[in-house]
């Protein structure tokens, strides 16, 4: 592997999420020791810069990790030097060929591998990819895409962009990127299930109740709202992250944890699904709310926001699944920003136990009873279990208790950013936690009729105060189909 090397190329890396997430990312693998022995990173956007202000940009938010503080510094200098800078438009490919030479001066004539970011606006990601594969991709090893969300805002839409990158790009060159798969909890899923045998065989609708993903933001647009309010939650987090954990949580066993084998149980899950309806869906969005002297803006303060929007910042979902495993079984989703907490959680809530001999000392709640398996994704993550358990003495009392498998107290280390991992998926070539176009288009199907109702109907919103709960509909909805939603990280 001597011979060879990794060009990565960040598009758009002026940007807020190249300097948030992807250099941090790559000198975290860099630093692990994870980026092959010769690579280089350039940093290509319309905004002029020299390497030195590259550097100097991308030096300010670079850390390492608390366990891995010696040699920082000259690790940083180390990373840096071997950070470019091109300045260019994204539609031009004279500019990528510019791009092109430079990269080729770097690779030094060895086999070139390349890997393009594209850490841009959506509606310049064709003319990027064109100008890219035509004026700057290597001849002679692999060509490489990432794209990030969103992938389109609807099924048409999305079809034509995978039509679109697709006259450029092989479908295994195109890594769409969904960062939710890339977190360690998530990934960790199939591995409680599949090589543990205590779960997997209540993996189904004879011993799950009900399943909740819920995904809580403690804070609103504050400024960023312009791009927000042409999607809404349901696209931004439900359609994506929160479906591809559904699908991850509720496929069949795969046949091997190959990519492909991987991602055709997913599409499968997301095939079965009933089509959502208008009526198991419930909308909010966020007002503003004075507390303890603070007032905290609504939504359509934010001066981004069109005057009048309607786009919800809260959304509530109920989905099943129908086929043999999860028939009947409510599957819900619940995602919203200007929330009480912020947190990202799988709940698992069990049936009773049938003709429990312990109802009464249990008391009269007994959906307070039944055993729920939590999976924090994030922050604090964990996996706890609720179980009933005698209380210590000569009576006969149970109360709740948590088998708790607490990550910051059983694992020392430090958990690594959900784009690391997906960066060296990506350089190595791993596609499974990467969306592949069919299971792009079922998940968009799922949403498309509904998301269209919505806006064609112009539905209103049930308006909720910042830093609250969010609306009371989504417990009337939970209710409807005999849930309770559980109360985003508050038991250890
Ligand atoms: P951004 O800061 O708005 O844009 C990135 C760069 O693209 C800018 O620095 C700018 O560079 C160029 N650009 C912006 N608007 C443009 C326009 N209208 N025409 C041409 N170029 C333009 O975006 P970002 O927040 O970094 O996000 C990048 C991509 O990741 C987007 O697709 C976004 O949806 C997605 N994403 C972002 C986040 C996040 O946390 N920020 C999370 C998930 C997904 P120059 O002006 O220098 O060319």
């Amino acid at each position: 592997q001597n011979e060879s090397t990794v060009s990565i190329t960040v598009v758009g890396a002026s940007g807020d999420l190249a300097k948030k997430k992807i250099f941090p990312a790559l000198f975290a693998l860099y630093y692990e020791g994870c980026l092959p022995k010769h690579f280089t990173i350039f940093g290509y956007a319309r905004s002029k810069m020299t390497d030195a202000e590259l550097r100097n940009m991308v030096s300010k938010t670079l850390t390492c990790r608390i366990d891995k503080r010696e040699n920082c510094d000259e690790k940083m200098d180390e990373f840096l030097k071997r950070c470019f800078y091109h300045s260019g438009q994204y539609d031009s490919d004279g500019n990528f060929q510019e791009l092109d030479k430079k990269l080729k001066e770097h690779e030094g004539g060895r086999v070139s591998n390349r890997l393009f970011y594209l850490s841009i606006p959506p509606n310049i990601f064709i003319d990027a990819v064109r100008c890219a594969s035509t004026s700057a991709s290597s001849g002679n090893g692999w060509n490489r895409v990432i794209v990030e969300k969103p992938f389109g805002r609807d099924s048409e839409s999305s079809a034509a962009l995978t039509r679109s990158l697709k006259q450029f790009l092989e479908e295994d060159q195109i890594f769409r990127i969904d960062h939710y798969l890339g977190k360690e909890l998530v990934e960790n899923l199939s591995v409680l299930r599949f090589s543990n045998l205590i779960f997997e065989p209540l993996w189904s609708r004879q011993y799950i109740r009900n399943v909740q993903f819920i995904f809580s933001e403690d804070f609103g647009t504050e400024g960023r709202g312009g791009y927000f309010d042409n999607y809404g939650i349901i696209r931004d987090i439900m359609q994506n992250h929160l479906l591809q954990i559904l699908a991850l949580f509720a496929m069949e066993t795969p046949v091997s944890l190959d990519a492909e084998d991987i991602r055709n149980e997913k599409v499968k899950v997301l095939r079965s699904m009933r089509p959502l309806q208008l009526e198991d869906v419930i909308i909010g969005q966020y007002k503003s709310h004075t507390k303890g002297g603070v007032t905290y803006p609504a939504y359509v303060d934010d001066k981004t926001v069109p005057k009048g929007s309607l786009t919800p910042t809260f959304a509530a979902a109920a989905l099943f699944i129908d086929n043999a495993r999860w028939d009947g079984v409510p599957f819900l989703m619940k995602a919203g920003k200007a929330l009480h907490k912020k947190g990202a959680e799988i709940r698992v809530q069990f049936r009773h136990v049938p003709g429990n001999l312990y109802n009464k000392s249990i008391g009269t709640d007994l959906d307070r009873a039944t055993n729920e398996l939590v999976i924090r994704v994030q922050p604090d993550e964990a996996i706890y279990l609720k179980i009933n358990n005698k209380v210590p003495g000569l009576g006969m009392r149970l109360d709740r208790s948590n088998l708790n498998l607490h990550y910051a107290a059983r694992y020392s280390k430090e958990i690594p950013d959900a784009y690391e991992r997906l960066l060296l998926d990506a350089i190595e070539g791993e596609r499974r936690l990467f969306i592949r176009s069919d299971e792009l288009d079922a998940a968009w199907a799922l949403f498309t009729p509904v998301l269209k109702e919505i806006e064609e109907k112009k539905i209103i919103p049930e308006y909720y105060p910042y830093g609250s709960r969010g609306p009371v509909g989504a417990h009337y909805l939970a209710a409807r189909y005999n849930v309770k939603w559980g109360d985003l990280g508050i038991e250890q």
